[in-house]
């Protein structure tokens, strides 16, 4: 698919994992990737095929080693986002209901970060708007 401005657009769904404390998952992209060092939302694009639900089931187990399923994800908002070589429509789900440890197994680094402290962490421009939401519903 191709926005109005020719830029192609790309699907990439995004879990706000949320831990007891009320704080969310935010995880930092790698070294060698676009927008390293930067602090995202985990998840990833959505493949042919699938639907964002199952593309973000199948990135939270790839990347961070959390299981959960389709009744444990509830869309919250999204991000629309024009970079230079691409749009991105970015869904973003709250995931309160999970099995397991998250941790890095892609070699990036995890943080546990409340909602309102979120501005600390410098996140790509896409994720960012999406904070508000986040500060309302936690
Ligand atoms: O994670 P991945 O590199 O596959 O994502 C594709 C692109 O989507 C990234 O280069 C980045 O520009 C954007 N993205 C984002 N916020 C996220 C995940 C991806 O802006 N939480």
């Amino acid at each position: 698919m191709t926005s109005m401005t020719g830029k192609k657009i790309m699907l990439v769904a995004a879990c706000a994992l949320v831990d007891a404390d009320g704080r969310v998952l935010l995880t930092q992209r790698p070294e060698g990737k676009k927008l390293a060092g930067l602090w995202e939302f985990p998840g990833g694009k959505v493949e042919q095929g699938e639907t964002p639900e199952a593309a973000l089931i199948r990135e939270l187990m790839e990347e961070i080693g959390i299981v959960t399923k389709e009744a444990c994800l509830a869309p919250l908002t999204f991000a629309s986002y024009g970079y230079d070589d691409f749009h991105l429509l970015m869904p973003l789900f709250v995931c309160r209901r999970y099995e397991g440890v998250a941790r890095g197994l892609e070699g990036q680094a995890l943080k546990w970060v409340r909602p309102r402290d979120m501005r600390n962490y410098p996140m790509p421009p896409a994720d960012e708007p999406l904070i508000p939401y986040l500060v309302d519903l936690l």
